[in-house]
């Protein structure tokens, strides 16, 4: 699966390219409305930011919509709701406003290409880490093949672990994937739904603490033969 990202800031652009490699897409970016439309092959996704330097990112949208069905997610910044109403009018599938977390995208991607590829819905359906599995199409979780039942809420914090094990996700980033793209209340209410994740998935050291940064998927228990509590 070919993710295009079209975005004028490089530091922006760098980030999302690195993310959606890390979670296994191909991806790449341009930074015009022109290159945009001259991208070749022809991807499966476009992440577009509408407010691009030389054409209306709306009218993009209706060029890309016009020749084909590549999924597109337009990105905006506050404010611009006007755009973003014309971009879905204009065909765009879906729509992320900034600051998003990488979590939040990989979902809203898979989401996409679900509806727009209904059979050979892509992208990962089922996370794997060690004991732990988890389906996003239909949110189960086991963990060695027990059941464990989570809240939508310990859920979309596991999610937002699961999608790249190993890599430090901010209290931030799991607030904004969990509950609100703009959460400023305090993270203490984070804490304890971590210590009840952790409670219910019983596998000492999967879900990390890393002082002062955030929480990560540990990699101590992802050996099969680990032991693994029940
Ligand atoms: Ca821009």
């Amino acid at each position: 699966m070919r993710v295009l990202v079209v975005e004028d800031d490089p530091g922006i652009a760098d980030l999302l390219v690195r993310g959606l490699r890390r979670a296994g897409y191909t991806a790449g970016s341009v930074s015009s409305g022109h290159q945009a439309l001259a991208a070749a092959p022809e991807p499966d996704v476009v992440l577009l930011d509408l407010g691009l330097p030389d054409l209306d990112g709306v009218d993009v949208c209706r060029r890309l919509r016009r020749r084909s069905d590549v999924a597109i997610i337009v990105v905006t910044a506050r404010g611009e709701e006007g755009d973003r109403v014309a971009a879905l009018d204009e065909g765009a599938d879906d729509y992320l406003v900034k600051p998003f977390g990488l979590a939040e995208l990989l979902a809203r991607i898979r989401a996409v290409l679900r509806r727009v590829h209904p059979v050979d819905a892509s992208g990962p359906e089922v996370l794997r880490h060690g004991p732990l599995e988890i389906d996003l199409r239909t949110r189960k979780v086991t963990v060695a093949q027990r059941e464990v039942a989570l809240t939508p809420k310990e859920f979309d914090i596991l999610e937002s672990l699961a999608v790249d094990p190993g890599r430090v996700v901010t209290r931030q980033e799991i607030l904004e994937r969990a509950w609100d793209a703009h959460w400023y209340g305090p993270t203490k209410v984070l804490d304890v739904h971590i210590a009840a994740l952790r409670r219910k998935l019983d596998v000492p050291g999967l879900v990390e603490t890393v002082y002062g940064r955030g929480f990560r998927l540990g990699t101590a228990d992802a050996d099969p033969a680990g032991p693994v509590r029940r």
